[in-house]
């Protein structure tokens, strides 16, 4: 078991992780930046350090900083949430070389899995299903025409090392390959370091699907149900929720089992999640998420699992004390991602919060560091938190969401609890199964008053 663990993060998961580690009768030690020494987080850490200035490149983002701290405050682990250094192959490697313990697979896993031709490659041999097209990297344009022409036009360049929904460009017929190809393999050796650009089909309305997983270091893994994250604006997440309503569960399984059998496979330790798009009642793997994930608790609320404690835990040498017949998923979870934002127009708004009232009741969870008089630095991610409702079934998951939106208050700053609401209350989210291009086309509408 780990004694004295590093939370080398911020904000709602750092709160998070914090209280996994306290039900686990583990110390924490909260690093911060200038700009969060006041957070509430900060104060109730067994140990707090200021490792820098606001600026994330110095602080949050500074591994080298980080690991020392974990010497100087005795740590024996570093939890890295999401964001920041969570899936920086290299900054778990100098954890584990500094002898701590990286709360997350090995450098080496993590490595193959940011790099997406190698992720679809490790999945294939696995029998994970990928969407169709190259086996590789993209040599010349010739190459890419044929490929293109066999899985069939639209299709979409990826950069290999690609992330946060950039490196990508849909090509939709012969003549626009070649710009396409030079442009996104110029903008994946600038943005990413790496040139190497695959080809695959462009679905045309797919579902975000995605597999948790949980593995330890003994050859355990399971798969805890899946999550719909489909609700997104500039493949950014809004509202997630679990199960991925009016999928075939028999099908879900299949595809979890194919999940938890990658990770015996690859020795994969740790949560992650494998994302997926799904249409016409298939699954196509893009990529894995080899941390936790914002989302994660509406897989708490349907499993009664506790994914950071079981973190924690596994990186603590533990083998699983469940397995996958003791998985099961009951009712219905839903999360608002709640953003310092204009609802609709997505403008940020950092700034001092008068007052926050956080809703209750029945089946409302809310996660967030936030309490009346805390200020929103500007420096960094705009959400304060997430409210998740769950109920026996899916209606009445949104039921409690809806009344959940409307008894929370924040006033002070903007955010986008209005949007919430607007969702809640949509017919197309009531009705369940709404495809990724869903809420730009309604936010679309809704700017043209439609
Ligand atoms: P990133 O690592 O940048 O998040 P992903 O591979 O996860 O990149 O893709 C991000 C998003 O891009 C997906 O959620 C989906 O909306 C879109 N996308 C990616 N691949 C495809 C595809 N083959 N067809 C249609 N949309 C895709």
């Amino acid at each position: 078991m780990l004694k004295r663990v590093l939370i080398a993060n911020r904000g709602e998961i750092a709160l998070r992780i914090q209280r996994a580690c306290r039900l686990l009768g583990i110390e924490s030690v909260q690093i911060h930046s200038q700009a969060d020494r006041a957070a509430p987080y900060v104060r109730t850490a067994d140990h707090a350090l200021c490792i820098g200035p606001a600026q994330a490149s110095e602080s949050y983002l500074h591994a080298r900083r980080i690991v020392e701290a974990a010497r100087l405050m005795e740590a024996d682990a570093i939890h890295p949430g999401y964001g920041f250094l969570s899936e920086n192959a290299s900054f778990a490697d100098a954890v584990e070389e500094a002898g701590l313990v990286f709360v997350g697979p090995s450098g080496d896993a993590i490595r193959t899995m940011g790099d997406k031709i190698a992720a679809k490659a490790a999945m294939k041999a696995a029998g994970v299903p990928c969407v169709p097209g190259g086996e590789g990297a993209i040599d010349d344009e010739a190459q890419a025409l044929r490929l293109a022409e066999a899985v069939g036009y639209p299709v979409i360049l990826k950069a290999a090392g690609g992330g946060g929904g950039r490196g990508m460009r849909v090509v939709r017929a012969p003549a626009d390959m070649s710009e396409a190809l030079a442009t996104t393999r110029e903008e994946a050796a600038r943005a990413f370091g790496n040139p190497a650009v695959y080809l695959e089909k462009f679905l045309q309305a797919p579902r975000h699907v995605e597999i948790q997983v949980l593995a330890d270091e003994h050859g355990n893994a399971v798969w805890l149900g899946d999550r719909d994250c489909s609700l997104q604006r500039r493949h950014q997440k809004v509202v997630e929720e679990a199960p991925a309503p009016g999928i075939d569960r028999a099908l879900v399984a299949d595809i979890g089992e194919r999940c938890a059998a990658a990770c015996r496979a690859m020795a994969y330790r740790g949560a992650g999640t494998f994302e997926f798009l799904y249409e016409d009642g298939r699954f196509y793997f893009i990529e894995m998420n080899t941390r936790v994930q914002v989302e994660h608790p509406v897989t708490e609320c349907v499993t009664g699992i506790d994914i950071v404690a079981w973190q924690l835990r596994i990186a603590g040498g533990e083998r699983l004390s469940f397995a996958q017949g003791d998985v099961r998923p009951v009712g219905h979870a839903i999360e608002c991602r709640i953003n310092a934002e204009d609802g609709f127009t997505f403008v940020p708004g950092p700034g001092r919060i008068e007052r926050w009232h956080v809703p209750g009741g029945p089946g409302i969870r809310v996660d967030t560091h936030v309490e009346s008089g805390y200020v929103v630095p500007p420096n960094y991610d705009s959400m304060i938190g997430k409210i998740i409702a769950s109920g026996s079934s899916r209606q009445e998951a949104i039921a409690r969401m809806r009344a959940a939106l409307d008894e929370a208050v924040v006033d002070g700053i903007a955010v986008n609890l209005p949007l919430h609401r607007e969702i809640m209350a949509d017919d197309g989210f009531a009705e369940g199964g709404v495809g990724i291009h869903y809420l730009e086309h309604w936010l679309e509408r809704r700017r043209h008053g439609g």
